[in-house]
């Protein structure tokens, strides 16, 4: 009689500890659900990084720190912290836990660090700098491949559970997808404005910058600027030396445009097969001049290596200038292409623009 009622209470007891923690359980997937509602609802990857720290701020409060490594070029980079105000993370590049994360794609547990035997713990920076004593941690991966680390780090021991340890891996894991998504998606969009081979805008996406600049011109006129350039005797260059070099020079007049005109606003584009055209924002004709003049040097300063040849390469350049010139914004293009021919006619090497 007595042991059955011994049994009973026993297994009372283990019901009751059962029911104890179903409320915490229920609050953990409730918060699970909305955080996974409002990571799908992410487009840009810099949301999704902040999203995935200050989810794991909120979800794990006996943490101190909080931080996500970035795998960029076989580097891991701490790209997003959330931390104590004064705290300043030194180390940049992840430790060796970080890099066992990255090597097994597996999470981790660490309940002390002083009586870790897996690594040697006390050696990091975590510990030494930040006093930090357990952690959880979580590869950023689909499949096999691995895009970073997040890490969830406290100065006390024994603070994480295996079951926090889980809870990090599930919001990584659709952290992560949401994360594919987004850089596909900004993938997509670059194949579709951006020329694979120099990475300058294509013509659909320039005529569009540059219907949007005449939109804002009749509201602020801040004059407009347009290069158009043609590489010379290009033909040549291919059929001496291959369409391979003949790509090579194109990618690097594609840099020399970059370097010289690269700035916010401005728009390059590959117009066609070995034409260039560039508009230049808010510049004033003298501006544009001296840039385009830049262009035309650095071309004929530069020579692309072949088979320990020098392959040397010029250029000619049309420069319409709005208003200045008195031309419409929607006839520089033209105007420049016109520009440009005369440049062409009048010896190559060369720029033309009106009022020469
Ligand atoms: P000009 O000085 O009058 O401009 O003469 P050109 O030889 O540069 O001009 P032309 O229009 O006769 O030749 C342009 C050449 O550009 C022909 C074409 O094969 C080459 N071309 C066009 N697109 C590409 C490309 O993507 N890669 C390579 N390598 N060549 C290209
Ligand atoms: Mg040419
Ligand atoms: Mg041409």
């Amino acid at each position: 009689m007595d042991e059955g009622v011994n049994l009973l209470s026993r297994d009372i007891e283990e019901k009751k500890k059962i029911l104890d923690i179903i409320p915490a359980k229920c609050e953990k997937i409730s918060f699970l659900f909305n955080a996974s509602e409002k990571l799908i609802g992410l487009g840009e990857p810099e949301e999704v990084f902040d999203y995935l720290v200050n989810t794991s701020s909120e979800l794990f409060p006996q943490a101190d720190n909080i931080l996500l490594l970035l795998l960029e070029r076989d580097t891991l980079r701490l790209t997003r912290s959330v931390k104590h105000k004064n705290l300043v993370i030194k180390d940049k590049y992840g430790d060796i836990i970080d890099k066992w994360i990255l090597r097994n794609n597996q999470s981790l547990l660490i309940e002390d660090f002083t009586q870790e035997y897996r690594f040697d713990c006390k050696k990091t920076a975590a510990f030494k700098e930040r006093q930090i004593q357990s952690l959880i941690s979580s590869p950023l991966s689909i499949g096999e491949r691995i895009m970073g680390v997040m890490r969830v780090e406290s100065k006390a021991s024994r603070i994480f559970s295996l079951d926090d340890s889980r809870l990090l891996r599930s919001i990584c894991d659709l952290g992560v997808v949401v994360l594919e998504r987004a850089n596909l998606m900004r993938r997509m969009e670059e194949l579709a404005i951006k020329d694979p081979l120099t990475g300058l805008f294509l013509r659909d996406h320039f005529f569009s910058r540059l219907n949007n600049e005449a939109k804002r011109d009749a509201i602020k006129q801040t004059g407009l600027g347009m290069i158009m350039l043609d590489i010379d005797d290009f033909k040549k260059i291919n059929d001496t030396y291959g369409h391979v070099v003949g790509d090579i020079v194109l990618r690097r007049i594609a840099k020399i445009l970059k370097e010289t005109l690269g700035e916010a606003g401005n728009c390059i584009c590959r117009f066609g097969g070995e034409e260039f055209v560039a508009m230049v924002v808010e510049a004033n004709k003298e501006k544009i001049l001296t840039m385009a003049e830049a262009i035309r040097k650095n071309a004929q300063d530069t020579a692309v290596s072949f088979r320990r040849k020098d392959v040397c390469f010029t250029v000619s350049l049309g420069v319409a200038f709005h208003p200045d010139d008195g031309i419409e914004i929607s006839n520089l293009v033209d105007e420049a292409d016109r520009l440009l021919y005369k440049a062409k006619r009048e010896g190559k090497n060369r720029i033309c623009y009106i009022g020469q």
